[in-house]
């Protein structure tokens, strides 16, 4: 089995459950005492999300490449970056290194092809909701339809994120929001809904909408699972 190299911290509330999910999918797997080989290299989230706001998206690349050249050096046999919105930079993390790189969002789509989805519902952090390097890539390397919640409501998902869900805060009226923007999606002929930020997990689940929730943190974990017991 090969060593999973996970570079999270961003944030690491939820870099907890891929820990725990690599784990549970190792063992479901294989049985017995089986557990996942893995690096985890937890960046201090602070000076990323600044990076983040102040655009500069070369020197959070820059950082995080050099975390992944250390997981590489680690152990790592593949390499997982643990946040959907750092995919933004996705080129220059997997570039820095010689491992193979599980890309979120090529796992994510996977699963809503073999499902036969062929409109989804997106929720995440605005910059995955409203740039290019996610939503495009789900539209042309995979041919989805991607829908968006309104501007309100995206200002409320993103905040929701940043001010509640990487600070450990699940909060009720937050949830009754998600719940309500999943349902405005479904309207608007979504057929399934992407939990596109890796924290999202921790706030709603199957149930929570009318049509199925695809979670990025656990469709990720499987892949790099996948990868990591491929022959
Ligand atoms: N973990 C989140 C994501 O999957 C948001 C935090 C971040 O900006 O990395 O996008």
């Amino acid at each position: 089995m090969r060593t999973i190299g996970m570079l999270g911290g961003m944030s690491w509330e939820s870099s907890i459950e891929y820990y725990r999910l690599v784990n549970e999918e190792v063992r479901d797997r294989l049985g017995g005492l089986h557990s996942a080989p893995c690096v985890l290299h937890s960046v201090d989230f602070a000076p990323i999300e600044e990076l983040q706001r102040a655009g500069d998206w070369d020197a959070a690349g820059a950082r995080l490449a050099e975390h992944a050249r250390q997981l590489e050096r680690g152990g790592a046999d593949l390499l997982v970056l643990c946040t959907n919105t750092m995919h933004k930079v996705a080129d220059a993390v997997a570039g820095a290194v010689g491992i193979p790189f599980v890309h979120i969002a090529d796992a994510t789509a996977l699963r809503l092809r073999e499902a036969g989805v062929q409109r989804v519902g997106l929720l995440a952090t605005r910059y995955t909701m409203e740039q290019d390097f996610y939503r495009g890539r789900l539209q042309e390397r995979h041919g989805l339809e991607v829908l968006v919640p309104g501007e309100d409501d995206r200002g409320e998902v993103h905040r929701v994120i940043y001010e509640e869900l990487c600070l450990g805060r699940v909060e009720p009226p937050s949830h009754a929001r998600y719940v309500a923007v999943m349902e405005d999606l479904v309207a608007r002929g979504a057929e399934a809904i992407v939990l596109g930020c890796t924290e999202i997990g921790l706030l709603v689940g199957d149930g929570d909408a009318s049509v199925p929730l695809f979670d990025t943190t656990r469709l990720h974990v499987a892949a790099a699972v996948d990868a990591a017991l491929a022959p």
